[in-house]
């Protein structure tokens, strides 16, 4: 089958022949039959200490149909599913608490920029009929930040501001405003992800500029009590800390991945939170699927492209240096 190999930092992706995986117990292979792009794909390739290992295929966001099973799985071929891309033991007490990624035996089931790949059944759930591969691949992106927009309080009274009109920004807003969040702005650098936050209901888009602070809390009323991070580039943490209102709340979603100085004292006279959050578990999952079957289809919104795996190469790497507001999907099922 081919493969779409992460071969070493500095390097594109190179599409390979592979061999088939075979499932071991407790797994199913799935056809992938679309895998989004994350930016964290990009990161974790990128030469940081995060990086995956060499050799291996990336692609976490992915959707597909079981094509074979093995012992002890209730999978049938045939189905259609998507699968928390996280192999974990089930039974410890992070598993428990629905948090697979702390599980001490936690192992990376990414390798949805393949024809194939294995998922863990107890991960996989089936995709409503209503839902196609595309909206299953969207899944785990929602789910991450559904996982952090979870753990706020919210309601009609709420003001918040999204940093970041990406897929992560635009899917905290979504979840912002599905929990009942009463004004949303998004702030970004430019005006190109007007529409898709606009579709995902924020109230109004801002770019950044002199007095931000200021242009926030006149489109919100009032200085926000949320700020969401869903960008993750340096300083947006301290411009978070300097627009949010007293006891406010800022959930780290972004993931910066380089050192993010911040000014302690700003934070402590607003005596402000930061929440961070990673991943998800099996009730986001669960959550995200419920939510879109129940026809709250405003996500589809984030899909930019579809491309198969031989345009996958160059398009990864351009995506290093150039922004990317819409999802690109892959469909390594096309020639
Ligand atoms: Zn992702
Ligand atoms: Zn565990």
């Amino acid at each position: 089958m081919r493969s779409a190999i992460f071969v070493e930092p500095g390097k594109p992706l190179a599409i390979e022949d592979v061999q088939m995986p075979r499932p071991a117990a407790g797994q199913a292979v799935i056809r992938v039959c679309r895998c989004g792009i994350c930016a964290s794909d990009l990161s974790m390739t990128s030469g940081s200490p995060f990086d995956m290992p060499c050799g291996t295929a990336p692609g976490h966001e992915y959707a597909g149909e079981v094509v074979e099973t093995g012992e002890d799985v209730s999978l049938k071929v045939g189905d259609r599913v998507t699968a928390i891309p996280i192999g974990s033991c089930g039974t410890c007490p992070a598993c428990r608490a629905d948090a697979p990624l702390q599980c001490q035996t936690f192992r990376s089931m990414a390798g949805g920029y393949s024809e194939y790949t294995l998922v863990d059944a107890r991960a996989a759930f089936h995709l409503p009929e209503a839902l196609s591969f595309e909206d299953g691949a969207l899944v785990e992106p929602l789910a991450s930040s559904h996982r952090g927009v979870a753990k706020l309080d919210l309601g009609p009274e709420s003001r918040v501001a999204v940093f970041g009109a990406g897929a992560i920004g635009a899917g905290a807003i979504f979840w912002l405003k599905q929990r009942g969040a009463g004004k949303v702005v998004a702030i970004a650098r430019s005006r190109r992800g007007a529409g898709l936050v606009d579709t995902m209901g924020a109230d109004a888009l801002l770019t950044t500029g002199e007095d931000l602070a200021g242009e926030i809390a006149e489109a919100l009323g009032g200085a926000p009590d949320i700020v969401v991070d869903g960008a993750g580039a340096p300083g947006i943490l301290q411009q978070a800390i300097e627009c949010i209102g007293w006891n406010g709340t800022i959930l780290s979603l972004g993931g910066c991945m380089k050192p993010d100085p911040i000014l302690p004292l700003l934070g402590m006279v607003k005596e402000a939170t930061i929440r961070f959050s990673v991943a998800y578990g099996a009730s986001d999952f669960r959550t995200t699927l419920d939510t879109l079957d129940a026809g709250h289809l405003e996500p589809r919104a984030m899909v930019g492209d579809t491309i198969g795996l031989a345009e996958l190469p160059e398009r990864f790497e351009a995506m290093r240096t150039g922004s990317h507001a819409a999802k690109v999907m892959v469909d390594p099922q096309l020639p």
